[in-house]
């Protein structure tokens, strides 16, 4: 009987842990290139041109996909060790939430989050400068205050400038555009005006790479790999919201019972 249930658990682990990595092609390399944008001229203001390098190791464990880029943060003397220490860990932290866990790849019932990963023991793929004086951010140069006096030292910048590090344009008239005349603009995406807000809106072309990656990796018709949100459709985080609220007041008792539909409770009126 004894051997019987280890039989059952033995089976049910390799059931379970099984079919993720049987079914997907996983992979692992280092991604690098140039980008350069043309000089153009918009209200009367001639902007670029620009060129940057981004690298990356971009891989997919059969788990997740991740875009991983080491950092090396080199600090002028207005930062203290300590400070310097601080600022390292709030970067990180910085773009990782703001980058991580905004779409998910789905492939039928399968969901593989979509990440980045920011280190910054080495080897490095940038170096970025990183000072509390006033000038104008980039990707390698950080400043605390824009010349014009706006904060610049704020967790959307951060993960702005990051997201140059993976390859992406500007998304705002001045910037790194792609394509002018015809650029795509953005008010509150996280390349263009919104790397200024708390909150900026990542647009699914951030991540169509990390799509282009898997389906590359498994180009079997049987999959159907898309980009959806990991966000909650609002329709769905309302429906949340009422369920717990019912639970909530049907546990208050009686008295609230008429106002939500309850789930029966044992025995009770
Ligand atoms: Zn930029």
């Amino acid at each position: 009987m004894r051997i019987l249930i280890k039989l059952m658990i033995a089976t049910f682990l390799i059931a379970a842990s099984g079919p993720v990595s049987a079914h997907y092609v996983t992979g692992e390399e280092i991604v690098n290139g140039m980008r350069k944008t043309e000089a153009y001229t918009a209200d009367g203001a001639t902007y670029g041109p620009y060129e940057w390098t981004y690298k990356y190791k971009r891989s997919f464990d059969g788990v997740s996909l991740t875009k991983h880029v080491e950092i090396n943060f080199v600090f002028d003397d207005t930062y203290t060790a300590e400070e310097q220490a601080t600022y390292k860990t709030t970067a990180e932290k910085d773009i990782e939430r703001i980058w991580n866990n905004k779409f998910v790849i789905r492939d039928g019932d399968k969901k593989f989050p979509i990440l980045v990963d920011v280190t910054t023991a080495g080897p490095f793929d940038q170096t970025v400068n990183v000072s509390k004086n006033a000038g104008v951010t980039d990707m390698l140069n950080w400043y605390a205050t824009h010349t014009n006096g706006g904060n610049t030292d704020l967790p959307g910048v951060r993960a702005h400038e990051f997201g140059h590090m993976l390859g992406l344009f500007d998304e705002y008239i001045g910037g790194a555009v792609d394509k002018f005349p015809n650029p795509t603009l953005s008010d509150h995406g996280l390349m263009g005006s919104g790397t200024y807000d708390e909150k900026p809106v990542m647009h699914e072309r951030y991540y169509q790479q990390y799509l282009d990656y898997i389906r590359t990796l498994n180009p079997d018709t049987d999959h159907s790999f898309r980009l959806v949100s990991a966000v909650p459709e609002p329709i769905a985080a309302f429906l949340l919201a009422a369920g717990l609220l019912a639970m909530a007041l049907h546990r208050m008792g009686g008295r609230t019972r008429s106002c939500v539909p309850c789930v029966p409770s044992s025995g009770k009126p």
